[in-house]
C-alpha cells in the first residue's frame, strides 16, 4: 500500500487524539512506519531525528533488542493474567521490588496501571480514600497548576490546568488551579529567590480561600512538560512542601515525564530533594515499548490503606500486565547497564544547557532553558520586552513544520519549541539537533517575511 492510500484510509476512519479533524482531513496524516535508534522513518522514507523521544517516553531509543526479547519471551510464557484478588505474576512482583529500590526514601509500595492518566486517577481515588480512613472525608479538593498536564481521562483533565480541555467536558468540581512558577511570563524583575517565594505563596492564597480542611492534596510536575517545559526557580518546592506540611495537605509529584532518568537521577524528586507522599510515573518506565504506569505510594498513605482500608475498590484489567512489566524491567536494566542517568547528569544534560544558548541571539528567540534532557526555546515577536506573538501558537506551528521538513521532530507548545530527546543522545546528537533547530528558526523568520 503506498503512503497516499494509507493516509487516505487513516483519515477516513481514524479519529486521532489531540487532533483538529477538519485540518487532518484537509492535510492528511504522516504515517510513521519504522524507527531506528534516534530516528523515526515515515512512509515516504524520510528519516527524522526524534527530538521528543516519541512523546517524552522512548528514553532508551528505538529498536532495543533487550526490550524486544523480554516481551517475546514473556508473551510466550504468560502473555496475560490479572493481578486482582491476591493473584500475581513474576515480572510484576520483581518490578515492584525494583521500583522501591530506585524510588526516593519513604516509598515501599507500588500500584500498577496502564497510562499516566490512570496513574493520576488512581492517586485521586487513593488520597480521597486515605482522608476518609483518617476520619476527614471533607478533605476532597485537589490543587494543581495552570498549564499542568496530568492526562486526559475526565479526572486527569479536570485536575490538569489546560483550559481548552476543561471547556470540552472535563471540569469536574473540587479541582482548583493556581498559577505556575513560569518565570518567562511572571518573574519580571524579581530575583530567583523572591520569585520562588512569591509563586509558592499562590498556593497559600488558594489554601486560605478553600480552607485546608477541604484540601486533600497538591499535585505538581517537578518540571511542567506539556505545559511548555516550565522549570521552577530554585527553592520553589521547598516553600511548597513546607506549606503542604503546615496545612496537612498531601504532596503529589507527577513524574510521568521526569521519572526514569530524564533529570539526571531516577526521579526528579531526587534531583530536587522532594519528599512526595505519592509519585505518578509512566512514559519512561517502559520507554513506550508497552503501555504501563506505576504509582509509587509513600509509607504514610500505604500504611493507612493496608492497616485500616479493607478492600480498595479500584484497579484495571491490565494492572501489572506481565509483558509490560517484563519490558519495564529490561528497560530499567538498560538504563542502569549503560549508565544513562549518570550520563545525563554529568555530561549530556550540562552539554544541552550550554548548546541551546547558541540560539539565544536569534531574532525569534525570547528565552532558552533546559533541565536535564528537557528544553524549551521560547519564540517571540520582539526580543525587546519580550513581546509575545499576537496569534498565539501560529509561529510555533510554522517552526515545527520547518523542523520536520529539515529532519527534526520537535513539538510546539504555544510558541515554545519543546525538546525531550532520548537519554541515549550523545553530544554529537545534541549538536545536530541544535543545528537543525537553528535552521528551522531561520526558515521561520523567512516565512514570517522578516530578516531580523
Ligand atoms: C503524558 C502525561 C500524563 C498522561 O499520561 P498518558 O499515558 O498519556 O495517560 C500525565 N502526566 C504527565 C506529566 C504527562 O506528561
Amino acid at each position: 500500500m503506498n503512503s497516499n492510500t494509507l493516509s487516505d484510509t487513516d483519515i477516513r476512519h481514524h479519529l486521532h487524539p489531540f487532533t483538529d479533524y477538519s485540518a487532518m482531513k484537509r492535510e492528511g496524516t504522516r504515517i510513521i512506519t519504522d524507527a531506528d535508534g534516534h530516528y523515526i522513518i515515515d512512509s515516504d522514507g524520510n528519516r527524522i531525528l526524534d527530538g521528543m523521544a516519541g512523546l517524552w517516553c522512548v528514553n532508551v531509543g528505538y529498536g532495543r533488542e533487550e526490550l524486544i526479547n523480554a516481551a517475546t519471551e514473556q508473551m510466550r510464557r504468560l502473555p496475560y493474567y490479572n493481578t486482582f484478588f491476591k493473584t500475581s505474576n513474576e515480572p510484576a512482583a520483581r518490578l515492584s521490588e525494583k521500583l522501591v529500590e530506585i524510588a526516593p526514601d519513604g516509598i515501599e509500595h507500588v500500584f500498577f496501571a496502564n497510562s499516566g492518566s490512570e496513574a493520576n486517577d488512581t492517586i485521586v481515588r487513593m488520597v480521597r480514600h486515605f482522608w476518609t480512613l483518617e476520619g476527614r472525608p471533607e478533605k476532597q479538593v485537589i490543587i494543581s497548576r495552570t498549564y499542568g498536564y496530568h492526562g486526559s481521562t475526565t479526572v486527569a483533565a479536570s485536575m490538569g490546568g489546560m483550559g481548552a480541555m476543561h471547556d470540552q467536558g472535563a471540569s469536574l468540581p473540587d479541582f482548583h488551579q493556581i498559577r505556575p512558577p513560569y518565570g518567562f511570563l511572571y518573574q519580571g524583575n524579581m530575583d530567583e529567590a523572591t520569585f520562588a517565594e512569591t509563586s509558592a505563596n499562590w498556593l497559600r492564597e488558594e489554601i486560605s480561600k478553600t480552607g485546608a480542611d477541604n484540601i486533600a492534596a497538591f499535585i505538581a510536575e517537578p518540571v511542567q512538560g506539556a505545559g511548555g517545559v516550565i522549570i521552577p526557580p530554585a527553592g520553589y518546592f521547598d516553600h511548597i512542601q513546607a506549606i503542604c506540611r503546615e496545612h496537612d495537605i498531601l504532596f503529589v509529584a507527577d513524574e510521568v515525564i521526569t521519572g526514569y532518568g530524564r533529570t539526571g537521577q531516577w526521579f526528579a524528586s531526587q534531583t530536587m530533594g522532594l519528599k512526595p507522599d505519592l509519585i505518578a510515573t509512566a512514559k519512561g518506565l517502559t520507554s513506550g515499548y508497552q503501555p504501563m504506569s506505576a504509582v509509587l505510594v509513600g509509607n504514610r498513605v500505604a500504611r493507612t490503606l493496608i492497616d485500616d482500608g479493607g478492600e480498595f475498590y479500584h484497579g484495571f484489567t491490565y494492572s501489572g500486565h506481565p509483558v509490560a512489566a517484563a519490558v519495564a524491567l529490561a528497560n530499567l536494566g538498560v538504563i542502569e547497564k549503560e549508565g544513562l542517568i549518570d550520563r545525563v547528569r554529568e555530561d549530556t544534560g550540562p552539554y544541552l544547557k550550554e548548546a541551546i544558548t547558541r540560539l539565544d541571539d536569534h531574532p525569534l528567540v525570547g528565552q532558552t532553558r533546559s533541565f536535564g534532557l528537557l528544553a524549551s526555546i521560547e519564540l517571540v515577536a520582539d526580543k525587546n520586552g519580550p513581546v509575545m506573538f499576537e496569534n498565539e501558537g501560529e509561529t510555533g506551528m510554522i517552526c515545527r513544520d520547518h523542523a520536520i521538513q529539515r529532519g527534526l521532530m520537535m513539538r510546539a507548545v504555544r510558541d515554545g519549541m519543546i525538546l525531550s530527546p532520548a537519554l541515549t543522545f550523545t553530544r554529537d546528537d545534541i549538536d545536530m539537533l541544535i543545528d537543525i533547530a537553528a535552521a528551522a528558526l531561520d526558515d521561520t523568520l523567512k516565512t514570517l517575511g522578516r530578516t531580523k
